[in-house]
């Protein structure tokens, strides 16, 4: 039986970093505010997170994943915004009403505006024994080691030298377990240097040009193979080198989970460097449904502190759209926001991903002018 229709200002769906922090920035306005994630526990990939975060004070550095997640839904208890669990978004509507579930049933929210902020997902790799108990994303490696404290095995290779792979090496020498080897398609590392630097020193070495050819073993990984790739990414005869290892560690790459934004006709654009498809958006987020805004991973991956800004600034768009923050007010606390994730997007990796952002936000500016 459904419940009857929950009326919002806003309806936040993900309750990640993105979302939490839209959240609050919603809540502290005064607007009402319902936030809804599919897992039993809210914080998105934060809780997974045990290293301390860059950045300034602003951007919670020195503070550890976890923490800041406590802190987030410490302050919407605070605010009294409902933060409904086990409550898949499952489907999307133009007029802004949404299918999903609140304590087991089917329910119906219809809110003035929604911000969408549900994240990435992981990339898989698939090659002979991939589906062999011990070959896992880094995501389930990160939740079994640093959520559930349990070790997913002894002796471990790492496939991809992005960050998810770089920080999830170090996670598994934390936790006591051996990484033989850090596996790179590409030549060149695509994390940040400071955390290959750190495992490097501790004696992981780096097979960069090489690829997984296949994880062997009995009811479980005994064995992996790797092998040299050409520049076609070919690998390369007679380059083989095989590892002793109980784990294969698969990271390499996310894609943002559009799902329930494509589901909905929602115009989207394709940036590789993002992680693929995202949702067509502009420089407030606001996406080609009226109401409808993105932010975090699933408008192009980035990271932790700049999905928490993306939320605030998707926050801060649906506030002005309710007439909630005049415009003047709005300008101001945006150019912050603005200075802040141009703050965290400066670097080598993360003026591309600006550049990127940016591109996203003129296509689809000059596209609306065009329809218009
Ligand atoms: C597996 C993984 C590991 C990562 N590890 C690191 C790391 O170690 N260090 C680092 O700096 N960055 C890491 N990142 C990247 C970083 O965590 C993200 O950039 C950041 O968490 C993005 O925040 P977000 O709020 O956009 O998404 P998330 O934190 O992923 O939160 C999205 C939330 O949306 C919910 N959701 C999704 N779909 C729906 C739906 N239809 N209905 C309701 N709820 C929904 C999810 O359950 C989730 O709680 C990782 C990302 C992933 C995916």
């Amino acid at each position: 039986m459904a419940r009857t229709v929950t009326h919002c200002d806003v309806a936040v769906i993900g309750a990640g970093p993105a979302g939490l922090s839209a959240a609050v920035q919603l809540g502290e306005a005064g607007a009402d505010t319902i936030v809804l994630d599919e897992k039993p526990a809210a914080g998105g990939q934060l809780f997974k997170q045990i290293h301390k975060f860059f950045g300034s004070e602003r951007h919670m550095a020195g503070m550890r994943g976890f923490e800041i997640g406590e802190l987030l839904l410490s302050r919407c208890e605070e605010l009294q915004i409902p933060v409904r669990l086990n409550s898949p978004a499952w489907a999307l509507f133009p007029d802004l009403s949404l299918g999903t579930t609140f304590e087991g049933l089917p329910s119906a929210i219809k809110a003035k505006q929604v911000i969408v902020a549900t994240g990435a997902s992981e990339n898989a790799l698939s090659f002979p024994g991939w589906t062999l108990p011990g070959v896992m994303g880094a995501g389930a490696v990160q939740t079994m080691v640093n959520y559930h404290r349990v070790r997913p095995g002894e002796r471990a290779l790492v496939v991809g030298a992005g960050n998810v792979g770089l920080i999830v090496a170090y996670q598994l020498l934390q936790a006591g377990i051996e990484v033989v080897a850090v596996a790179e398609a590409a030549h060149t590392v695509g994390g940040y240097m400071v955390h290959a630097a750190k495992i490097r020193r501790m004696g992981v070495p780096f097979a960069m040009n090489h690829t997984v050819l296949s994880a062997e073993g009995e009811g479980r990984v005994e064995r992996c193979t790797i092998a040299a790739v050409d520049e076609a990414f070919v690998p390369q005869p007679g380059t083989e080198r095989t590892f002793d290892v109980d784990l294969v560690c698969v990271a390499v790459g996310l894609s943002p989970a559009v799902e329930l934004c494509s589901s909905m006709g929602m115009e989207m654009t394709h940036v590789g460097e993002l992680g693929g498809w995202i949702p067509s958006h502009n420089a407030a987020l606001q996406t080609s449904i009226d109401g409808v805004y993105v932010a975090g991973d699933v408008s192009g991956v980035e990271e932790a502190s700049s999905a928490m800004e993306e939320g605030r600034l998707a926050a801060l768009s649906a506030l002005s759209a309710l007439g909630v923050v005049r415009r003047p007010e709005a300008e101001c606390l945006r150019t912050k926001i603005k200075e802040s994730l141009n703050q965290l997007r400066r670097g080598p990796f993360g003026s591309t991903l600006a550049q990127r952002k940016e591109d996203v936000c003129r296509r689809h500016e000059e596209q609306c002018l065009t329809i218009a």
